[in-house]
């Protein structure tokens, strides 16, 4: 067997508006060509300028991954020719990243360990080259875009444990709302390294997979490329060095080139950006932005709520839904519901028709704080059924409405006429109703009950119920529907 080392290179668009050395906008569909300005098209002679907005997201990112940010940072060109980069160099930085040895730890689906944070830098992005046919065409609406690096040590040991790094590196940065996440338009993507070696020989022979733009793939194709380098150890072959493309359609990695090293880019200092060192009121800014993060925030919502794993990982996965959440909860229990009562109600509520309404009408999660909703009414809503005041199945009906109506669940429930009715005297003339319509059905039940035919005997009795219920609009107290019917089958009322 072989020892696995994985290390990954994952870069993210910050959310910045402009891009990070001049004042284009920066944004993902426009227009080709129409976000561009001398600076971000290389024009020869024209001065960047720091946006300092995405060095703060830069180091937020940073803080949150436990690294260090040093006293200086300041940034060198990366010098390569490629067409879709117009000065032939990027501007990067290499000897002092705003981001230094951190660590992050990944947890869940029996993945439990600390990956290593080596460095964060910020970048600028390069264009898009656009392949058609004869011609290549080239957009520069993403050149010069701010570009955040996370490169971490080669601690993973699986595609597993890196898809599992990936996932939940994008649900921190969308936490602290300095990244979109979003693979299939690029905003995260990662270039994924990995060697094998005999246990204890340390590293081996890196490859390197290029641009991988979703967590799957990710895992795939690493997966698929330890069984490569093994197959080849195996026949006593060895492992070149060299970067390699995931190709979706035939699930293998292919050579694309042998890689340069940092040699080759001949690094140097940026003469036209001054260094930056962060003062206390800029490192006071990026604590500002300090979040409790989803793993974190999942792992306490459990426990102070009495969630299962399931449960707590769904409702942590977007910021605004876990916020909305335990604002919902806070609210029931200022209405007398005891907290792990609310916690439990609530939490169902929101991950089974909730969701499902978002879904239909096509909300984000993430917009769940801007429905007509609120936590409040939710909690209301929780309350009204708790108190048996509103029976689950019209719960369901109040929440639609509320959702459509911009009103609270009380008067909802007021107009449409939705009170439970608990009052055994009623529900008795609705069971009598019953009894004269269904004759025959009674007549079943009571001869299932004599032959003790226990499964007859239920579906029988849950059909009277449902009958009882129906004929009170759906408002009788089911409990105490389902007493009286019972009752009245065995003749013991
Ligand atoms: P390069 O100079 O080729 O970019 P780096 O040393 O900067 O290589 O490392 C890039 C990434 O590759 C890091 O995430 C690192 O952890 C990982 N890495 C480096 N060497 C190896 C190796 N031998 N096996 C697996 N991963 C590696
Ligand atoms: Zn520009
Ligand atoms: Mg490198």
């Amino acid at each position: 067997m072989y020892q696995t080392f994985i290390g990954l290179e994952v870069h993210i668009h910050l959310l910045t508006k402009t891009k990070v050395f001049c004042g284009c906008r920066s944004a993902f569909g426009d227009e080709p060509n129409t976000n561009v300005c001398p600076v971000c098209l290389g024009y020869p002679g024209v001065m960047p300028a720091l946006n300092i907005e995405a060095m703060r997201m830069g180091c937020l990112v940073a803080r949150a991954l436990n690294c260090r940010i040093p006293e200086k940072t300041w940034f060198e060109r990366k010098q390569y020719f490629y067409p879709d980069m117009p000065k032939n160099y990027q501007i990067s930085q290499f000897a002092s990243p705003l981001g230094q040895e951190g660590w992050v730890e990944i947890e869940g689906g029996g993945i439990n360990k600390r990956v290593r944070i080596r460095e964060c830098h910020l970048e600028e992005d390069a264009g898009k080259m656009i392949h058609t046919g004869a011609v290549s065409l080239l957009d520069y609406n993403r050149a010069g875009v701010s570009l955040l690096e996370i490169v971490t040590e080669p601690d993973m040991e699986s595609g597993e444990e890196a898809e599992l790094f990936v996932q939940q590196l994008r649900r921190a940065v969308r936490y602290l709302g300095v990244c979109d996440g979003n693979m299939e338009e690029g905003s995260l993507r990662a270039d994924a390294n990995v060697s094998i070696n005999l246990p204890g020989r340390g590293l081996g022979s890196k490859v390197e997979i290029k641009n991988l733009n979703s967590s799957r793939f990710i895992r795939l194709g690493l997966n698929y490329e330890v069984k490569r380098q093994a197959a080849m150890l195996d026949a006593g072959k060895v492992v070149v060095q060299e970067t390699r493309l995931w190709n979706e359609n035939r699930d293998e990695t292919a050579p694309m080139r042998t890689k340069e090293n940092a040699k080759d880019y001949r690094y140097f200092p940026e003469p036209d950006l001054p260094a930056f060192t962060p003062d206390e009121a800029f490192l006071a800014s990026v604590d500002a932005g300090l979040v409790e993060l989803p793993l974190p925030r999942s792992k306490r919502v459990k426990a102070d709520y009495g969630l299962n794993d399931e449960q707590a990982f769904l409702l942590c996965e977007e910021k605004a839904f876990a916020d909305y959440y335990e604002s919902a909860v806070n609210e029931a229990c200022k209405l007398g519901l005891e907290k792990k009562d609310a916690a439990g109600r609530v939490a169902n509520r929101l991950l089974t028709e909730v969701k499902h309404i978002l879904s239909r009408e096509n909300i984000d999660e993430a917009g769940i704080g801007t429905v007509k909703l609120s936590p409040r009414r939710l909690a209301e809503l929780t309350a009204l059924v708790a108190g048996g005041n509103i029976s689950n199945k019209n719960a369901k009906q109040a929440l639609e409405a509320v959702f459509a109506e911009d009103k609270d669940p009380a008067e909802i429930v007021k107009e449409r006429g939705w009170e439970q009715i608990n009052d055994p005297a009623l529900i008795a003339g609705a069971v009598k109703q019953v009894w004269d319509a269904e004759a025959e059905t009674v007549r079943s039940a009571r001869a299932a009950i004599e032959a003790d035919n226990q499964k007859k005997v239920k579906s029988l009795t849950a059909y009277l119920v449902g009958k009882v219920l129906a004929a009170t609009g759906g408002r009788a107290a089911p409990e105490v529907a389902g007493r009286q019917v019972e009752a009245l089958l065995r003749g013991t009322d």
